[in-house]
């Protein structure tokens, strides 16, 4: 059997709801694991390390890919977020499935190198919705909303490279559509 059918990417413009979405998944599915990322970025109130995300500097960062230690990694709104290969490899290994919640840049490339992932991008219904969920999160200064919003656009014409597209209407039901997709 191959393991990579294990693996699940789930991508989306930020604010669309993937980690929202993603954790009613995993509260009602409780096999399913979720990979935690390496991030440059700054914690949000709230975040805590190795369950959000490792916050690390930018040379720990860097030292870690040249260590051969991240599986795919980008830069993001001006810091890097990366996939640590020992949140994937062990998983899928032992035939748990296991979710990367990560931008377009990186799923085409764990698409490349596990053509058995699953790749499943998340939309909001429109692009006026993302905008109001972003504010509404109040997570994000002016300046980096303006920045994920640009980079939205961009992110959207991805689309159409997934495997599946779901659009996140309501939680429950998206988190239904993804899990018949899956399981
Ligand atoms: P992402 O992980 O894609 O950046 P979040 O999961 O943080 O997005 O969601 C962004 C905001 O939108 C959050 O405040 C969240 O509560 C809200 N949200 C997520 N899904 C929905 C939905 N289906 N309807 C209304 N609000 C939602
Ligand atoms: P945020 O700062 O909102 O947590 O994440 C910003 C973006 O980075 C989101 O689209 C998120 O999915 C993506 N991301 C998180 N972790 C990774 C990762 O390990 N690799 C890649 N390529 N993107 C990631």
């Amino acid at each position: 059997m191959n393991n990579e059918q294990y693996l699940v990417v789930v991508s989306g413009p930020s604010g669309s709801g993937k980690d929202t979405v993603v954790s009613r998944l995993m509260a009602q599915h409780p096999e399913i694991e979720i990979s935690v990322s390496a991030t440059t970025r700054d914690k949000r109130p709230g975040e805590a390390e190795g369950v959000n995300y490792y916050y690390l500097t930018v040379p720990a960062f860097e030292q870690k890919i040249a260590d051969g230690e991240i599986l795919e990694y980008t830069r993001y709104c001006g810091n890097y977020y990366g996939t640590p290969k020992s949140e994937v490899d062990r998983r899928i290994a032992a035939h748990t499935t296991v979710i990367l919640v990560i931008e377009v840049v990186g799923a085409t490339n764990i698409k490349r190198l596990y053509p058995g992932a699953t790749t499943i991008f998340i939309q909001p219904p429109s692009y006026a919705e993302l905008e109001e969920r972003l504010r509404g999160r109040g997570t994000e200064s002016e300046q980096a909303i303006q920045s994920r919003l640009a980079r939205a656009a961009e992110e959207m014409s991805y689309a159409t490279d997934y495997d599946e597209v779901v659009v996140n209407d309501d939680v429950d039901r998206c988190a239904d559509e993804i899990y018949r997709l899956i399981r």
